[in-house]
């Protein structure tokens, strides 16, 4: 389950889509261990060293962890007609339904700001849709974290029902 755990964590192609660490004993909807937060922190923290923002000179980048165990990776993607912008949490969450997941278990979410920024409003929703009691760490380059349920953050959320 727990390979690809790399003391070095720089080989992020080697972890990119990989089993992640399962939490122990946990199951759903309960709080990760501090290891797997830690490492989706690293992981949200490298990728977003690959984030565009060539307007806003913004970093974000994030990592969500799935059901599965696996884990995938977003950065925000900007462009010359502004609205078009993309930040990062969708991106990884797209990622992760491109490759078949549908449970979100957690997402980590790293700036350089100084306060941490948690996901926007439209991200909110969209995490949402995948898991609303999963886990969102938002932390700055300066190792501040801070955590929610998604829950929290979006109380109330759109819903048509029934989707799976
Ligand atoms: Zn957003």
């Amino acid at each position: 389950m727990s390979k690809g755990r790399d003391t070095a964590g720089n080989d992020r192609a080697d972890r990119l889509g990989i089993d992640a660490p399962r939490p122990e004993g946990a199951s759903e909807g309960v709080a990760l261990g501090e290891s797997t937060i830690a490492e989706l922190v690293q992981l949200a923290e490298q990728a977003r060293e690959s984030a565009y923002a060539p307007y806003s000179r913004f970093k974000v980048g994030a990592a969500v962890l799935c059901e599965s165990g696996r884990i995938y990776l977003g950065v925000n993607v900007e462009n010359a007609s502004y609205g078009l912008t993309i930040c990062a949490e969708r991106a990884a969450v797209f990622a992760a339904v491109t490759a078949g997941e549908r449970k979100i278990q957690a997402i980590a979410v790293v700036t350089d700001a100084d306060r941490p920024t948690p996901p926007c409003g439209a991200c909110r929703q969209v995490l949402h849709q995948f898991g609303g009691e999963a886990l969102v760490i938002a932390a700055n380059r300066a190792g501040r974290r801070q955590t929610w349920r998604l829950d929290d953050l979006l109380p109330e959320a759109f819903s048509l029902g029934s989707a799976e």
